[in-house]
This record gives C-alpha cells, structure tokens and sequence, in this order.
C-alpha cells in the first residue's frame, strides 16, 4: 500500500519555517511582508481558494489585501489596479486570480505586473529565469510539488519523471524543476500518443490535466511516486442531491495498491500551493527591503 504524502502537514511545516523571516522583515523594514490578491468576477471555485490564500497570509503575520472587482469590470481598470499596486510600497507580491472573465486577456495583466512582486512566478521575465536556470519567482503549484519530491526522494538523479500536462502554470515549470533537479523529463499532453505506456515508465508521475481520475492503476509503475495536481468537483449524489466531492486526476484507490507514494486530494498539492505562495511573497519582500533571510526550501 502506498505512503500517503501528508502534503497539509508538510506545509504547515513550512509556514512555520516562514515565520522568522517574516519577523526580521518586519524588524528591519518597519512593515510585514504584503500580499495583494485581485479576484474578477464571482467564480465559486475562486472565490474560495482567494478566502483561503488570505486568510493563511494574515494568519502568517503577513499584511494581506484583498481586491474583488465585478465580472464586468475592463481590462483597463484592471491594468489600473496592477499600476497601483506595483507602485504601492506596502505590497510585496501581487496575485490575480485566475480564470479571468472573456474580457480581459490573463497573459496582458500578468505582463504587467512587477516582475519583483510576481509571486505567482507567470511573468515572462520569471518564466525566463527558470527555463535557463537562474534564480526566479517559481510557480507555487510546481514548486509545492517539488519540495514534497526532494523530501520524499531526495536524490531524482536519472529517475525518469513523467508530466501529464503542459500548462504555463503547472506542467511547463513542472518540467524545469525536474530538469534542474537532473531527472529525465517527459512532458504528455492531450496529443501524446499512448499515454498508459508513458506514464507506466515513470519513477515519479506527476499529474496535472484536470480529468477526474484519468490515471488509472495500471497506468503506474510499481514502486512510482504519484503526484496528483488535478482538483475536480465532481457530483456526489450520496451526500445528496447537488453535492459535490473533489477529487485528483489520479484513481487513487487503484494507484495506491501500486505506488510507492501519493499525494491526496485534498490535502496533497492544495495546500502547498499556498504555502510556497506565502514564501514566494516573503522572498519578494526581503529583496525590495534589501533584508537577508535565510530559507532552506
Ligand atoms: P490546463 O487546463 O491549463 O492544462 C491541462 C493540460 O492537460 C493541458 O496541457 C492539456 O493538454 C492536458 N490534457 C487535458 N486533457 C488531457 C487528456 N485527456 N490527455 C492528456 N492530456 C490532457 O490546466 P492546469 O495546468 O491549470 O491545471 C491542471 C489541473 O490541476 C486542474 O485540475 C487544476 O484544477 C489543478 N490545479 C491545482 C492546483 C493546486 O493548487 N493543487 C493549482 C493549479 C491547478 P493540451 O495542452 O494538449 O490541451
């Protein structure tokens, strides 16, 4: 049976480690490290997820400061807003939250963020960074991942890693990090061709489609580490008429009969992801502030 990879509990872990940088910060700046979260329109998935990276913010003694705009709301008030706050000495790292509604083009707004305060880490100029292996915002999705990895593995040297999706957000970074990380990386995709047998080869499988359950048991190497990035709402009629469950893109009844380990969902990857938000804002604020901290992740 595999190890379940207490991804909460790890991250828990980290925030904790956070907590001293946030106090030197602090000290030396005279203000906390500061968060600005930009929701557009009323999505009920985002609405959550921006409630939690909030309140987890303030609850790590960070300054957090929430902006929720109406669905109609133009690209150009939104560019505004992004003006603003890259101006705001008070902000340390700028989020928006996406999907965003049709109107607004996501890769126009994340142009426009600062760089510095790009603590999603989908700025080119970090994308950039990453891909030729210089130091850089990283996505807090596949840094998440990563760091359960290194603490699971240790060494990936020569392990053959396999990534099922190639988003800007999650797979491609995904796919620097391994590669940094001196694994040999496959990226799979909605084109790839038998994806049961690419996947079967993989030491660690990372999954990030958003299909409920695709990865199906015999899919997975004996002995592989699964990583399940996929969060799907899916009905679940037991616990009554227009209830949901969420569940992983991984079956993971059947993939823990096999693998070695496996994120669960929830639980898993979810809340790493806002943990290495938190870190990525910390990281930002201490090098506007010009204050040395010392993270080990
Ligand atoms: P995208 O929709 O941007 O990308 C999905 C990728 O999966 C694409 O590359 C697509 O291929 C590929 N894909 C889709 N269907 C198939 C298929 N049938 N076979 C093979 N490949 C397929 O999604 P994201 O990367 O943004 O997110 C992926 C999942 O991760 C979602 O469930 C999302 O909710 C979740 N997520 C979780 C986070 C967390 O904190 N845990 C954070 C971010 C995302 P193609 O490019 O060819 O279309």
């Amino acid at each position: 049976m595999a190890k379940l990879i207490d991804g909460k509990g790890f991250s828990e872990q980290l925030v904790d480690r956070l907590k001293p940088a946030v106090a030197d910060i602090t000290k030396a700046t005279g203000q906390p490290p500061g968060l600005a979260v930009v929701l557009v329109g009323e999505d009920p998935a985002s609405r959550v997820y921006v409630r939690n990276k909030t309140e987890r913010s303030k609850a790590a003694g960070l300054h957090s400061a929430e902006y929720r705009l109406p669905a109609e709301t133009s690209q150009q008030e939104v560019l505004k807003l992004i003006d603003q706050l890259n101006r705001d000495a008070s902000i340390h790292g700028i989020l928006v939250q996406l999907p965003l509604p049709p109107q607004i083009e996501a890769a126009a707004v994340i142009q426009a963020i600062d760089p510095a305060k790009d603590v999603d880490g989908f700025h080119i100029v970090n994308a950039g960074l990453l891909a030729t292996g210089q130091e850089a915002l990283v996505p807090c999705t596949p840094w998440g991942c990563l760091l359960l990895l290194r603490d699971l593995l240790g060494d990936m040297s020569g392990l053959n890693a396999v990534i099922l999706g190639r988003s800007n957000i999650v797979g491609k970074p995904m796919a620097q990090l391994l590669l940094a990380e001196n694994a040999t990386v496959t990226i799979a995709h909605s084109r790839s061709r038998d994806l049961p047998g690419l996947c079967r080869s993989a030491d660690i499988l990372v999954a990030a489609v958003g299909r409920p359950e695709m990865v199906k048991q015999d899919w997975i190497k004996p002995g592989a580490v699964v990583i399940d990035v996929g969060i799907n709402r899916v009905p679940a009629p037991e616990r009554g008429p227009d209830k949901f469950r969420l569940t992983g893109d991984v079956d993971f009844a059947g993939a823990e009969q096999v693998a070695a380990a496996i994120t669960p969902v929830p639980g898993g990857v979810g809340p790493m992801t806002i943990a290495c938000l938190l870190r990525n804002t910390i990281v930002a604020a201490a090098r506007q502030g010009g204050v040395a901290i010392n993270l080990t992740d």
